[in-house]
């Protein structure tokens, strides 16, 4: 293997790496000298490349994908305190999105392959927790979720599902691009999210009175903004119809975004040859569970999430640390929101570990590994490398440090493909 500057052992290799393209800087610098900074034409312009680029009628931007969540969830008009599920391996955020929305999550468990809830852990959320009045469907790590499936054992019809895209821009299911299938979907342009802005977030929908809801909500429930107040044509009145929120995209972040999404297909294309030498270069190390294909639909490959299985040799976590002394950065997502203690407290039985016995057990596997456009070729081979490595060394000698089985808190009942890449 030819070393070039800057691959020496030694290098670090950072879990995510946030990359702008030089289009975006030019396009900032316009906006920084244009005397307009906050919400304006370059936020409407974003919105309707955005809604295009999706297929659907509307895009809404909002300031992160929680606040796309939130005000998508208040959008649908429940009563306050109704039950909302989501599923327990999620981002926080989004757990919080239903609280502060006035609602009560449920948590759900997940499919120990997919790493998301299907229609049988739905059903059995749905049976210990009453019929729920919403659902918060996520695209795990850019695979497309069983939402259909998930909303019927659910008992809910489309319009009352809330898609997380946070990492879903660029899945594809139903043959079009996530986006256009429920009452909302939330997209998010954090930093480390395949379409990156730094901050930032879109809620799309069909539906005329979401995207109107959502418009006004997000900046304090006011009928018009101050582009459409202060802007080309327009008159200074308006009307606050909702106590709304103070969570508005800035012509900053969509000149960034515009750019991006120009130059996303590029991005992605890089991701996925990524995933195909990280698939290639993991194959024959015996105990490690590579992610989940698609059956239907493409995936956007936000996130590469292995899975540590017995026969690996030593247990996740040393895995983890060894990866981190050789200066690779993995990452975890995400440790189940039934384990995390402000939810303990507010939802009592609803976080028995009895009830996530998938969600247990995986949580002690899961690794996602660094994966982004500029990662190079020779720093996925090294971080394929290192991990062979540990497990070699896992298994000869040092019995006494293999990984217990994973059996306790009911996990002996998951079910592990042999091989999961189809
Ligand atoms: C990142 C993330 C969010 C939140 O996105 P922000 O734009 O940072 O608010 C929500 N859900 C999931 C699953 C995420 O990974």
């Amino acid at each position: 293997m030819v070393t070039g500057p800057g691959t020496a052992p030694g290098e670090r290799i950072p879990f995510a790496r946030t990359e702008i393209c030089g289009e975006a800087v030019d396009a900032v610098t316009k906006v920084l000298t244009s005397g307009w900074l906050t919400s304006g034409p370059q936020v409407a312009a974003f919105e309707e490349e955005f809604s295009r680029w999706v297929g659907t009628e509307h895009a809404v931007a909002v300031s992160s994908c929680t606040a796309a969540l939130e005000l998508s969830l208040r959008s649908l008009h429940l009563r306050a305190g109704s039950p909302v599920l989501v599923p327990t391996i999620t981002f926080c955020g989004a757990v919080n999105a239903i609280l502060h929305a006035g609602l009560r999550p449920v948590l759900v468990d997940a499919d120990p392959d997919t790493l998301m809830p299907d229609a049988q852990t739905t059903a059995r959320a749905v049976a210990r927790g009453g019929s729920p009045a919403a659902m918060v469907a996520l695209h795990y790590a850019g695979h497309p979720a069983p939402v259909e499936e998930t909303a019927s054992a659910a008992g809910l019809g489309l319009d009352r599902v809330v898609e997380d895209a946070a990492h879903a821009a660029g899945t594809v299911a139903g043959g079009r691009p996530v986006g256009a299938l429920s009452a909302a979907t939330c997209f998010s342009f954090y930093a480390t999210k395949n379409l990156a802005i730094g901050e930032g977030g879109m809620v799309t929908t069909g539906l005329a009175e979401v995207a109107d809801y959502v418009r006004r909500c997000r900046l304090h429930g006011i009928s018009r903004d101050a582009w459409r107040r202060h802007g080309p044509g327009s008159s200074w009145g308006y009307s606050v119809d909702y106590a709304g929120l103070k969570a508005n995209m800035t012509d900053v972040q969509a000149a960034i975004g515009r750019a991006q999404l120009q130059r996303f297909p590029e991005t992605q294309a890089r991701r996925g040859a990524i995933v195909a030498r990280y698939d290639r270069g993991l194959a024959e190390i015996p105990g490690l569970q590579r992610p989940a294909r698609p059956e239907h639909g493409g995936h956007a490959w936000h996130l590469y999430v292995v899975q540590v299985l017995p026969e690996f040799g030593v247990s996740r976590d040393e895995l983890f640390t060894k990866l981190g002394e050789q200066g690779i950065d993995c990452s975890v997502h995400f440790i189940p929101n039934h384990q995390q203690p402000y939810l303990r407290k507010l939802l009592g039985e609803g976080v028995d570990p009895a009830r996530f016995p998938a969600a247990e057990a995986v949580s002690r596997r899961i690794v996602s590994l660094p994966l982004y456009p500029a990662l190079r070729d020779d720093q996925v081979d090294r971080v394929c490398q290192a991990i062979a490595d540990v497990a070699r060394g896992g298994r000869s000698g040092r019995p006494g440090n293999r990984q217990r089985s994973t059996s306790a808190n009911g996990a002996g009942s998951v079910r592990v493909r042999k091989d999961p890449v189809r």
